[in-house]
């Protein structure tokens, strides 16, 4: 049996999360080579997401100190044994992990696997973590990534291909947050062209689903937030109204505006009033969508009589009911054509940045903060 030392280990800068008041800390670990159905990638750039800030404060409870980041895009340097489909050399987008054999995942219902939060948010791995600090074993392969670092070891299963050329600083929020609000639209919610739609929260996820139901035709998308900057955007990108989250009642103002209620809602904010706002502004037979991960324990409400009376669906969604190989193609074809046009609420700043943005982020001062290993990584 070999021991421990005779593992292969290449040494990475990484931003470690310590705790929910520490700042990350950028320090130099180690990362152990791939081993099966596993690639290590240079990582390029990574967005950061919701559930990233979710973790580190603890709303969601996972141990730490861990690497978080898991919106990674970068090019494979070294495959393990039995992965045939990537070559080194590849660009990639990293996406969510899933195990391939429960009856969710062969059922094609990835971000519903029996082992989502095993794998997703503990992180677990055969063999245990690859990264460590000092010798000592640190928390990694966050959503089969760990991606907040200049190398990160991921699955076979939760990467997928892009062609050289495209900029990965850009596309790397495919990987989860554009990919939960424009899936959500595209493949849940599937509004028929010239149906209303209202967005509440528009940071990327609802940004991304506004491009969404443009691209299908909604012919009334509203934007809701409480920062004016990111309804301007929501604006430009295809919302034909917006409504102050702080306005006196924005239900009267979306049934006004769709004639009776909107047909299809969505919520990104997990906000137990705004949840309720998105189900009583429907019309009959309105469909609204939950994608917010709030805090354990989180109850909504609703009531019964409009529920029941006006025949109301609720529906939860994972990662926009996307499989990310067939979906992240899609996106990054509406990306080539101008149609997602992720320039207009992506910023990059250098890793060793991420308190700024993680900063600018939590006061609404940026909409999708990505950040680039491109100096310390150095892109081939
Ligand atoms: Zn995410
Ligand atoms: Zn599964």
């Amino acid at each position: 049996m070999p021991g421990p030392e005779t593992i292969r280990t290449t040494n990475v800068v990484a931003a470690i999360a310590n705790g929910p008041k520490d700042p990350f800390e950028i320090a130099t670990c180690t990362l152990r080579a791939p081993q099966a159905g596993e690639v290590r990638v240079r990582v390029h750039a990574c967005g950061i997401c919701h559930t990233d800030l979710a973790v580190k404060i603890q709303h969601i409870p996972i141990p730490m100190p861990k690497v978080l980041g898991h919106e990674g895009a970068g090019v494979v340097e070294e495959i393990g044994p039995g992965v045939t489909h990537i070559r080194p050399g590849d660009h990639v987008l990293m996406s969510f992990g899933s195990c391939g054999e429960c009856g969710n995942c062969r059922d094609g219902a990835l971000g519903y696997c029996d082992h989502f939060r095993a794998i997703n948010l503990f992180g677990d791995r055969a063999g245990g973590s690859a990264l460590a600090r000092d010798g000592k074993e640190l928390g990694g392969h966050f959503f089969a990534q760990s991606a907040f670092a200049t190398h990160a070891v991921a699955t076979a299963r939760n990467i997928v291909k892009v062609d050289h050329g495209l900029p990965l600083e850009l596309l790397a929020p495919l990987g989860c947050g554009i990919q939960t609000g424009m899936g959500s639209v595209m493949n849940v919610l599937r509004p028929q062209a010239g149906t209303s739609i209202a967005v509440f929260g528009v940071g990327a996820v609802g940004l991304s689903a506004i491009i969404a139901a443009k691209i299908v035709g909604c012919s009334t998308i509203i934007a809701v937030d409480v920062v004016p900057e990111r309804l301007r955007v929501a604006q430009e990108l295809g919302a034909t109204h917006v409504v102050s989250g702080r306005a006196e009642n924005p239900v009267v103002e979306i049934v006004d505006l769709t004639r009776g209620g909107a047909h299809f809602s969505l919520d990104t904010t997990g906000s137990p009033a705004a949840v309720a706002n998105s189900i009583n502004c429907l019309r009959a037979r309105g469909v609204s969508a939950q994608v917010a991960a709030p805090p354990r324990g989180t109850l909504y409400s609703a009531e019964a009589s409009v529920v029941v009376g006006r025949g109301i669906t609720i529906r939860g969604i994972v990662e926009g009911d996307a499989n990310p190989q067939l979906f992240i193609p899609r996106m990054v074809e509406f990306f080539r054509q101008g149609r997602l046009p992720l320039d207009k609420f992506v910023k990059t700043y250098p890793l060793e940045k991420i308190n700024e943005a993680v900063d600018d982020l939590e006061h609404g001062r940026v909409v999708k903060p990505v950040l680039t290993m491109r100096e310390i990584g150095s892109v081939a």
